[in-house]
């Protein structure tokens, strides 16, 4: 076969022809690298001692005549060339084409492998320890990564400190709005204007219990027109479980029939209803539902907490306006009865002066008293004598829905004051106060108390005085005449 090189190795007889070359072989030797010739009909024509060492190959390993399928067999076998470059390099040498892949020794060591094809036929191949080169690139590489991971960690933490720090600005300033709440309403309107720019992807609302505590009344709603006039307690799962549930359609989960039924055959995604505590007690609940289902999940879930976080801080503002409700209340008004106290009384009639005078209006006064009320209490027990208060209290309620002011002065005496009114009308009232009160039954144990009747005086702003002292004495004055007629009449 037309092989040019018929170099030996070192020893041999050398030939004439090659004797220019003859220092080729001895050079090769001395490489870093192992060198191998393969003829054109794949035989080994050529290699130099550097190639042991390299390849880390035993005596009988390679020699000269060893045929090329057998050299690369074993590579196989002992696994230091994967099959891929196998496949690769003998598709390469069937094109003609030079190759190179890199040899994985058992030891460790890397090894590049290139094969050029030589002029008239055959390959020189060389071996070259890369070990240190592609550790070095594998560590730059790894190096990289590293340094990619943690500015994107540091990233991370970055936007999520933002975020949070965002979160907690709009929070401190829903917080400031809250607390400047007057009112329950103010603060619902509070929350309305506030959800639609804080959670801008959600829809939802505020219910609040009713006082009869059978349901709860919805009060507010950002971004939707749906809001239910009342919803019944049992309906949401969040106030039968107490505490915060999150719906997620991909979850395994159940819907609230408060959220079914207000869905319209509209797919919710995900949801969360917040109870309402206020001191302990659950007295409303805040439902936010989010229908955009292209937004990422994690932002979801970040908008799910943050929800919650101002579920409570909602929470807390109406228990505090709650809480400052009912203890104005208590200093306005009598535990018995309900009815508003002297002191408040008294003020309003105060302000009612002031109002009518300006104005130049009139308004009546009525003064009322229990009849008979120590013999009652002597026959039937204090106790029973407190039923008969509070339901004068409550059959009060019933009968004055025009804006008066109904109060309990003391003992069982009570007073009334009628806006806008003549001593004729206010005569009227007090007459209606009279027989809605004698017309009452109260229970009582297992059965009814007697009825009570009241005596009444009226007196009107401003014949009868222009200072809530003298008024309250002229009508007094005309409910002892009251008395002295017989009681159960008014003067
Ligand atoms: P009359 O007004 O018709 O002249 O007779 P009276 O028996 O009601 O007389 P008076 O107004 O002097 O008595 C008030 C009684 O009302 C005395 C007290 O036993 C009773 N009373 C006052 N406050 C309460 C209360 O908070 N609960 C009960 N059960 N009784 C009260
Ligand atoms: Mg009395
Ligand atoms: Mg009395």
């Amino acid at each position: 076969m037309g092989s040019q090189i018929r170099k030996t190795p070192v020893g041999t007889a050398v030939e004439p022809a090659a004797e220019a070359s003859a220092l080729g072989p001895e050079i090769m030797n001395m490489m870093e690298q192992g060198i191998l010739v393969w003829s054109a009909d794949a035989i080994c024509e050529f290699h130099n001692s550097r190639l042991f060492r390299v390849l880390e190959l035993g005596a009988r390993d390679i020699c000269v005549g060893m045929p090329r399928e057998q050299f690369r067999k074993r590579a196989i076998a002992r696994g230091e060339m994967a099959l891929e470059n196998a496949e690769y390099s003998a598709a390469q040498i069937a094109a003609g084409l030079p190759y190179a892949f890199d040899r994985h020794l058992p030891s460790g060591r890397v090894v590049l492998t290139s094969g050029r094809p030589m002029r008239g036929g055959g390959y020189v191949v060389t071996f070259t320890d890369v070990t240190e080169a592609r550790r070095a690139a594998k560590d730059l590489v790894r190096a990289k990564q590293e340094a990619e991971t943690a500015e994107r960690m540091a990233r991370d933490v970055l936007s999520a400190e933002r975020a949070r720090r965002e979160e907690s600005r709009l929070l401190g300033q829903l917080d400031e709005w809250l607390q400047s709440a007057k009112s329950l309403d103010e603060l619902f309107m509070i929350v309305t204007k506030f959800m639609a720019r804080l959670l801008p992807g959600s829809k939802g609302e505020l219910y609040i219990y009713s006082n009869s505590r059978d349901a709860l009344d919805g009060l507010c709603n950002w971004n939707t027109r749906d809001l239910h006039s009342a919803i019944a307690a049992d309906s949401c799962w969040a106030l039968r479980r107490g505490r915060t549930y999150e719906y997620d359609a991909k979850e395994l989960c159940f819907m609230c029939d408060h959220v079914e039924a207000h869905s319209h055959g509209v797919p919710v995604a995900e949801y969360i209803c917040v109870p309402i505590m206020a001191h302990g007690d659950t007295v409303g609940l805040l439902h936010i539902r989010f229908e955009v289902a292209d937004e990422t999940a994690a932002h979801m879930a970040d908008a799910g907490q943050f929800a919650i976080r101002c579920g409570e801080h909602i929470s807390m503002a109406i228990a505090n306006v709650k809480l400052r409700d009912e203890l104005h209340d208590q200093s306005i008004r009598d535990p018995l009865t309900g009815m508003f106290n002297r002191r408040y009384f008294m003020e309003t009639m105060r302000r009612e002066i002031a109002a009518a005078s300006r104005r130049g209006t009139e308004f009546g006064l009525i003064s009322f008293d229990a009849d008979h009320f120590k013999t009652f209490n002597d026959n039937h027990g204090h106790d029973a004598g407190d039923a008969v208060l509070r339901a004068i209290g409550e059959r009060l309620r019933l009968i004055l829905t025009s804006g008066e002011v109904a109060c309990r002065i003391g003992g069982e005496e009570f007073a009334v004051l009628v806006p806008n009114a003549s001593i004729e009308v206010t005569r009227n009232v007090a007459e209606t106060l009279c027989l809605g009160v004698a017309d009452m039954q109260v229970r009582y144990l297992d059965g009814h108390l007697p009825r009570v009747t009241i005596s009444a005086g009226v007196a009107s702003y401003p014949q009868g005085g222009h200072q809530p002292q003298v008024l309250l004495k002229t009508a007094d004055e005309a409910l002892y005449r009251a008395k002295g007629a017989g009681r159960n009449c008014v003067r």
